[in-house]
């Protein structure tokens, strides 16, 4: 999952300020094991066992991956293969660095056989490259509840998760059978078991009763039900993904306060939403969770990476949540909750024209003159009003996710932030 450049960890160390450098990445090469519910009942306590050091745990999430047909036909090379790969080159560095990284994939994976084309909206179907590059990224689990999800029917729902299962990149909220649709997802990363549920209210179909039981869908029985044991599972965190909302809305409505209120009531720790393709508010949430006391919630984390025009569709946040604890006694402890902003721009060189994600911070040092921090070596080629536009959108989005009270703060790619 993580092995971090020697420069970037440094980097990192300083960055946190943390004593004897503890912030290492848990294990080079380890991964994210999902085990389906009934396995992981059987699981040993481990409750008494000596502890080493503190553990930390590191979360990103970001919104929705989009895959519109602009972005394939730019990703397209001479040879007919698609590569993805330069959209995320200059944002996977903090990807990267979370421990556990998470996305909401708002497109399906269903080939080309028996006449299928590569699409984008309405009815996505994108190259299985997409999801090889986003596992390249950095990203280990996608959200694909949500409303592209039976765009190329159940046999677009099977295929996408085969073909995520082969590249290495968990998944939550749909299912290949009937059959494993009432396990209970808990997702193990060293000694920590997280359950992550996932839900969406709209769903794109003529027939969306024909694909109950394939896809999550908001439902208070079904949630109340997953709730309930997941809990028992007793877990280190539960994490709820709702895909709700209105389309590029930048302010909740009153469903979506409900039904994240509704989760924290229920046993949720992270309430994490999006659908609109705008950011949203976000804040830290005090609940009664016997786990973390303290989480967060994201009502719509907005495009991680589109090709659309509406206004704020191009600029978001990768939202980091960070817990610890000392003991494995303990619940786990909400340490920080940060976000990088960040922006997309169609990039064009002499090797190619593509969407590129960028840390939008990047612009704020173009201007003032600042050398990127690594392990950003250089400054992208983008023109004038490029970088005029990035910048806006840093302080926009800036000013927007980091209020007085919600206890976000802004993760600064220089040290000391700027
Ligand atoms: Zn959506």
């Amino acid at each position: 999952m993580k092995s971090n450049p020697l420069l970037l960890h440094i980097f990192l160390c300083v960055y946190l300020f943390s004593p004897a450098c503890e912030y290492l990445p848990w294990q080079s090469g380890s991964s994210l094991n999902y085990t389906p519910s009934y396995r992981s009942e059987a699981l040993p306590d481990t409750s008494a066992a000596p502890e080493v050091r503190k553990t930390k745990l590191r979360l990103a999430f970001v919104g929705d991956l989009m895959c519109h047909q602009m972005q394939y036909e730019y990703a397209k090379t001479p040879t007919g293969a698609y590569d993805f790969n330069p959209s995320f080159e200059y944002i996977r560095p903090y990807l990267q660095e979370a421990d556990i990284c998470f996305g909401n994939l708002e497109t399906v994976f269903a080939g080309r056989e028996d006449g299928r084309q590569y699409s984008g909206h309405p009815a996505f179907n994108s190259p299985d490259s997409y999801a090889t590059a986003l596992k390249q990224a950095g990203f280990d689990l996608v959200f694909t509840a949500n409303n592209h999800a039976a765009d190329r029917g159940h046999y677009g729902i099977k295929r996408t998760l085969s073909v995520l299962d082969s590249v290495g990149i968990q998944h939550a909220g749909s299912y290949a059978s009937l059959d494993s649709n009432s396990a209970i997802p808990v997702f193990e990363w060293q000694n920590l078991r997280l359950v992550v549920l996932a839900y969406t209210d709209p769903l794109n179909s003529s027939k969306p009763s024909a694909f109950k039981g394939w896809i999550n869908r908001v439902s208070k029985s079904k949630i109340e039900a997953d709730l309930t044991k997941a809990r028992a599972l007793s877990p280190d965190l539960i994490i709820v993904h709702y895909h709700f909302g209105k389309e590029y809305e930048r302010t909740p409505n009153q469903s979506q306060k409900q039904w994240a209120n509704w989760a924290f009531e229920h046993g949720a720790d992270l309430v994490i939403g999006e659908h609109p393709h705008v950011l949203q508010p976000l804040m830290q949430v005090n609940h009664n969770s016997p786990r973390t006391h303290k989480g967060v919630l994201a009502y719509s984390l907005g495009n991680f990476i589109a090709h659309q025009f509406q206004p704020y569709t191009n600029a978001s946040v990768i939202l980091f949540v960070e817990f610890e604890r000392s003991l494995s006694s303990q619940p786990l402890t909400l340490v920080k909750s940060e976000v990088l902003p960040i922006y997309t721009s169609l990039v064009s060189n002499k090797k190619m024209t593509q969407h590129v994600v960028f840390p939008s911070q990047l612009a704020q040092l173009y201007k003032y003159k600042h050398q990127p921090p690594p392990p950003l070596t250089e400054f992208p080629k983008l023109k004038a009003y490029q970088w005029s536009k990035m910048q806006e959108a840093y302080l926009q989005t800036t000013t927007s996710a980091i209020q007085d009270t919600n206890g976000i703060s802004l993760y600064s790619i220089l040290t000391p932030p700027l």
